[in-house]
C-alpha cells in the first residue's frame, strides 16, 4: 500500500515537471453532446516514447458508446479514437524499433504494468494493474486521462506501437487496430479453421472484418444479420451463407450446426436464439458491448454443454501478428473516408447502422 502510494506520489511529482505540447483534437466536454474542435496537451517524448503524426483514425462503436455515456460518465474532455495509423515524427533516446518517417499504428492499449503474469504472457488487455487504453483511461505517465486518435498527434511508449505493413490503402487498414484484432483474437482462440463452421452475428465494423478473417483462416462462415440488404453483401464479403435473423424458419436450418459464434452486436439482443445454433461444446463469444445485461436460459447452455463467453481486444504481439496476417491475405476494412468536421454526422449514421462498414477519418482535415 505504502509502496503504491509512494509510486503515485512520485508519478504526480513527475507530472508537475513533465513538459507538454499543445495538440489540436476533436472531443466532447459533456455526455451525449456533439464533438467540437479543441486543444489538448500531450507529454513531450520521454526516452522510450515515439511521437507520431496521425494520418487516419477509424471510428469504432466503442467511441460512440463512450461519448453517449453508455458505460457511465467520463472525465472531461473525452477525445475518442483508437484505430490509429500515423507516421513517426520523433523518437526518444532509448527507442530501438522506430525512426522518424516510419509508418506505425496505435490501437487500444498504450500502457500496462509490463511485469504481471498477464503482461508477460502478452495479454496486456488483462493487466493486473489495469490496462491503459488509448483514450479515456487514467494515464499513469502523464496524469489525468488519455486522449485518443481524433487528434493531430500521439505520444506512446514504443512497446505499445505496431509496425504497419505497406498496405495499398492505408486508411482502410486503420480499422484493423481495433475491429481487426477484436475478432482475430477470439477466432484464433476458439480455433477457426478448416472443418469449423463459424457464425458471425451482426455485420458492422467488427462483423465484416470477422467474415474476411475467418474465411482467410479457412473456416466455413455463416452470417446472421438483422438487415435484409446485408444478406447478399455478406456473400460478397466472403461468407459461405447468410441468413436474416428475423426469419425463424431460415434460422432453424442452423440449429445445432455451428462450432462457435462471434457475437458483435452493440445493443441488447436475445442470445438464446444463437446458443441453440451451437453444436455440443460450442460457444457464443460476445465481443459486442450492449450496455444492458443479457439473459441466458439455463437449458440453452446445459443441453449440449454449451458456453457463453467473451473476449476483449487482443495483446500487442497478437495485434502485430494480425496486421501481418491481414497484409498477407490482402484484408482491410470496407471504409468510408470522412473529414473530422463530419464526425457528428458520422456518429449519427453509425448509431443507425448506416455505414458499410467503417468510417475512417482523414486526419489531414484537421489543421494544426
Ligand atoms: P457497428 O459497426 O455499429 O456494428 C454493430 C452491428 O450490430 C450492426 O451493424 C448490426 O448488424 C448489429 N446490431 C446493431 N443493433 C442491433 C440490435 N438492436 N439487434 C441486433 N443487431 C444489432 O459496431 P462495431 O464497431 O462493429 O462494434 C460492435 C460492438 O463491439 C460495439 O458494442 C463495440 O463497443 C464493441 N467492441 C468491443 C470490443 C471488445 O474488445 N470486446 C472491441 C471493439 C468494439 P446487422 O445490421 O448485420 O444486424
Ligand atoms: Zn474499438
Amino acid at each position: 500500500m505504502l509502496i503504491k502510494q509512494f509510486r503515485n506520489n512520485f508519478i504526480n511529482t513527475k507530472l508537475t515537471y513533465m513538459q507538454t505540447k499543445e495538440v489540436k483534437a476533436y472531443g466532447a466536454t459533456e455526455v451525449d453532446m456533439p464533438l467540437k474542435e479543441m486543444t489538448i496537451s500531450r507529454r513531450t517524448i520521454q526516452s522510450h516514447d515515439v511521437e507520431m503524426e496521425i494520418l487516419f483514425c477509424g471510428i469504432c462503436h466503442s467511441d460512440l458508446h463512450q461519448v453517449k455515456g453508455d458505460f457511465g460518465g467520463f472525465p472531461s474532455p473525452i477525445v475518442p479514437g483508437h484505430e490509429i495509423i500515423g507516421r513517426i515524427t520523433a523518437v526518444g533516446t532509448h527507442v530501438k524499433n522506430y525512426k522518424p518517417g516510419d509508418l506505425a499504428g496505435i490501437g487500444c492499449i498504450v500502457d500496462s504494468c509490463d511485469r504481471c503474469e498477464y503482461c508477460k504472457e502478452g495479454i496486456e488487455q488483462f493487466c493486473d494493474e489495469g490496462t491503459t487504453y488509448s483514450f479515456n483511461s487514467p494515464d499513469k505517465i502523464s496524469g489525468g486521462h488519455t486522449f485518443g486518435g481524433f487528434s493531430k498527434s500521439y505520444v506512446c511508449n514504443e512497446r505499445y506501437v505496431l509496425k504497419v505493413p505497406s498496405f495499398d490503402n492505408l486508411a482502410a487498414a486503420a480499422p484493423l487496430l481495433c475491429a481487426g484484432i477484436t475478432v482475430y483474437s477470439p477466432l484464433k482462440h476458439w480455433g477457426a479453421g478448416p472443418g469449423k463452421k463459424v457464425g458471425i452475428l451482426g455485420i458492422g465494423g467488427l462483423g465484416h472484418m470477422a467474415i474476411k478473417i475467418a474465411k482467410a483462416m479457412g473456416a466455413e462462415v455463416i452470417v446472421f444479420t438483422t438487415s435484409p440488404e446485408k444478406v447478399a453483401d455478406a456473400k460478397r464479403l466472403g461468407a459461405d451463407e447468410a441468413a436474416l435473423s428475423t426469419n425463424l424458419e431460415e434460422m432453424a436450418k442452423y440449429n445445432r450446426k455451428l462450432h462457435f459464434i462471434i457475437d458483435t452486436v452493440s445493443a441488447k439482443h436475445d442470445v438464446n436464439t444463437y446458443l441453440n445454433l451451437l453444436r455440443h461444446d460450442g460457444s457464443v463469444v460476445l465481443v459486442g458491448l450492449p450496455p444492458e445485461p443479457l439473459e441466458i436460459g439455463a437449458f440453452n447452455v446445459v443441453m449440449g454443454r454449451r458456453s457463453f463467453a467473451g473476449s476483449n481486444i487482443g495483446g500487442i504481439a497478437e495485434t502485430q501478428e494480425m496486421l501481418d496476417f491481414c497484409f498477407k491475405h490482402n484484408i482491410t476494412a470496407d471504409s468510408e473516408i470522412i473529414a473530422i468536421q463530419d464526425i457528428n454526422t458520422a456518429f449519427e449514421r453509425l448509431e443507425k447502422g448506416d455505414v458499410k462498414y467503417r468510417f475512417v477519418i482523414d486526419m489531414n482535415s484537421l489543421k494544426s
